[in-house]
């Protein structure tokens, strides 16, 4: 008899792969030269993205560490652990109070939002910009998105083209960043769902008791 083995890869969120309906719209989608603003699946993705994290503009970029360096870059200490709202309200005041900017590295700010019950607007409301992965949980091959103030995103097209980030008929990846946020986001609630059953059985493993697996 022959067993097989059916290994599944828990080494990261980044590891998902387009579905089907994703590689579909990525197929069908209707391209230009980005560099001259001209393709209009990037165009609508970049509009889309920041209707949905409530800012007035957004610049889709090839990566997160990108997207945090055109903003400010990021610590990044905090192990994606979803911060309290209160607390991300205070830094954001006490900040401005002393005239800084507040960029949050929102890489995941999705799936905090399904955990916490918050809508996304309202958690980034204070932050001057917000990054977050397309390519992550949300399935899409590759992208990241950064919002916030058109002035800010006027600059950061700039910063994007110094970088090297400016790409051409970029809606072929833009319809999967579309795809993403229409259709992927309440999917992240499977991710979740089996985070917590691993925990548990970590936890009962290691006869470890109480904490926050969330
Ligand atoms: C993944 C991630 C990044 C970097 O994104 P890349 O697309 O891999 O460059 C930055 N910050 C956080 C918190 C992340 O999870």
């Amino acid at each position: 008899m022959q067993i097989i083995f059916r290994v599944i890869d828990l080494r990261s969120d980044t590891l998902t792969k387009p579905s089907d309906l994703m590689r579909k719209a990525m197929a069908e989608s209707v391209v230009g030269d980005d560099c001259y603003k001209e393709d209009p699946t990037v165009n609508e993705l970049e509009s889309y993205a920041a209707k949905v994290v409530g800012k007035e503009a957004a610049i889709f970029v090839p990566s997160g560490t990108m997207s945090n360096l055109i903003a400010e870059n990021t610590h990044n200490i905090c192990n994606g652990t979803p911060l309290p709202l209160e607390f991300i309200d205070k830094v954001c005041e006490i900040a401005k109070s002393n005239g800084f900017a507040v960029h949050m590295d929102g890489a995941r700010v999705f799936n905090a939002s399904l955990k916490t019950g918050q809508p996304v607007p309202r958690i980034v409301k204070n932050c001057d910009s917000v990054s977050f992965c397309l390519s992550k949980g949300l399935g899409c091959p590759v992208g990241s998105i950064l919002a916030g103030s058109t002035k800010l995103i006027e600059r950061a097209i700039r910063c994007r083209r110094v970088l090297g980030g400016g790409m051409r008929q970029a809606g072929v990846l833009a319809a999967a960043g579309l795809f993403a946020l229409k259709e992927n986001i309440e999917r992240l609630h499977f991710d979740h769902k089996h985070t917590l059953m691993i925990a548990s059985v970590y936890i009962k493993a290691l006869g470890l008791s109480g904490g926050q697996t969330a």
